[in-house]
């Protein structure tokens, strides 16, 4: 019980360090600001502790960071976890062979890309991202390990916005979230 109860203070104070600035980068958009989350040391531990609590011991040999946010939060959770850290970029960033997935966002659309020979067959994966809006992005994340091989076991991200149904499109992939935001 207590430990519920320290996750709850935790999870309420991740939140409120989390600034909404409405209307960028466009008009309608209710952009979830997590730079005043990492502002807060203790609020920014927290966040990474409560990711590594979930994953740790479950045998997760790659955290796959979204760029650019899940960079991020993405590495210390693989530094705690003893698993690689894979970063998932922009076109035509990554210097060697890659694999790429195109994918739609809340306000565009944008491609991914992996390095061929970062992720073995059979390993098992997380992916990391700041946020999950749409689901666009986590679904391109995961078909690029998928084309590896790889087994994605879990997606987490710090913030859903749970009106634009994203985690409809995960296929039944579990999804694991700190705070939701409407
Ligand atoms: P989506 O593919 O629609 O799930 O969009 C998720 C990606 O877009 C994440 O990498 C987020 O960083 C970014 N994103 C989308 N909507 C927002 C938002 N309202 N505030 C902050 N980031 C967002």
């Amino acid at each position: 019980m207590s430990a519920c109860k320290d996750d709850d203070s935790r999870i309420h104070a991740i939140k409120s360090k989390i600034r909404v600035v409405p209307n960028f980068p466009k008009p309608g958009i209710m952009f979830q600001d997590i730079t005043t989350l990492l502002l807060d040391p203790k609020a920014f531990k927290d966040t990474i502790d409560l990711f590594i609590e979930r994953f740790k011991g479950k045998n997760i040999s790659v955290v796959a960071g979204i760029e650019a946010r899940g960079f991020i939060f993405g590495p210390p959770i693989a530094l705690a976890i003893g698993a690689k850290f894979v970063p998932l970029r922009k076109p035509r960033k990554l210097p060697g062979e890659v694999i790429s997935e195109k994918y739609v966002l809340e306000y565009g659309t944008d491609c991914l890309e992996m390095h061929v020979g970062a992720v073995e067959p059979d390993e098992r994966a997380l992916v990391v991202d700041d946020l999950i809006a749409t689901g666009g992005t986590l679904c391109a994340a995961m078909n690029l390990l998928e084309r590896a091989g790889a087994e994605v076991v879990e997606c987490a991200c710090v913030i859903e916005l749970p009106d634009l149904k994203g985690r409809d499109r995960l296929n039944g992939k579990p999804l694991y979230i700190l705070v939701e935001s409407h």
